[in-house]
């Protein structure tokens, strides 16, 4: 399975507005695999589609030590959130930078699993904090948004000048996976 190309900060690409799952079939159960071997190998705890440019209502996460807790979860919907708390943050999409932000600490989220059946499922502290933030991906937001436009524009120009200095990683792009 390949791995497949995470997107970056400040990338247009990144805040397309993510389309509804409407077809669950082998290539959704593939692209699932590989979101999951792309957010392992990162490494990181959650992966939405948006960030490997496709732009479906789908995320992977896995926030345990040893990778036995993964949850896919797709066309999420939060229907109860409470506790509302500050945790630090980091993301896949903006390398290297951490920073504080203010979500519910306990949530109830509905979605479909991969075979397209609806569950709902209670989550806190992080699986909770990592769900918002994942979801937040599929609207085209990202955690730098919570920040001042004085620091987001830091992380930005931060992160521009390291992907000059940095040659061209040897990843799929996401398309590839889908079309195999
Ligand atoms: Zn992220």
């Amino acid at each position: 399975m390949p791995l497949l190309e995470i997107l970056e900060f400040p990338d247009p690409r990144l805040r397309t507005r993510a389309a509804p799952v409407t077809v669950f079939d082998a290539a959704l159960s593939r692209l699932i695999d590989d979101m999951f071997e792309t957010m392992y190998a990162a490494p990181g705890i959650g992966l939405a589609a948006s960030q490997v440019d496709v732009h479906r209502r789908l995320l992977v996460m896995d926030v345990s030590n040893d990778r036995s807790e993964p949850l896919v979860f797709i066309n999420p919907e939060v229907v109860a959130r409470e506790e509302i708390g500050v945790m630090e943050e980091g993301c896949l999409s903006v390398p290297g930078i951490y920073d504080e932000v203010e979500r519910a600490q306990r949530i109830r989220v509905r979605a479909q699993d991969r075979d397209g059946k609806v569950f709902e499922r209670e989550l806190d502290g992080i699986r909770a904090v990592c769900l918002q933030h994942e979801m937040d991906h599929l609207d085209g937001k990202l955690f730098v948004d919570y920040l001042s436009s004085l620091k987001r524009d830091r992380i930005r120009r931060k992160l521009e000048k390291e992907r000059r200095d940095r040659p061209a990683a040897g990843r799929t792009p996401a398309g590839a996976a889908l079309t195999r």
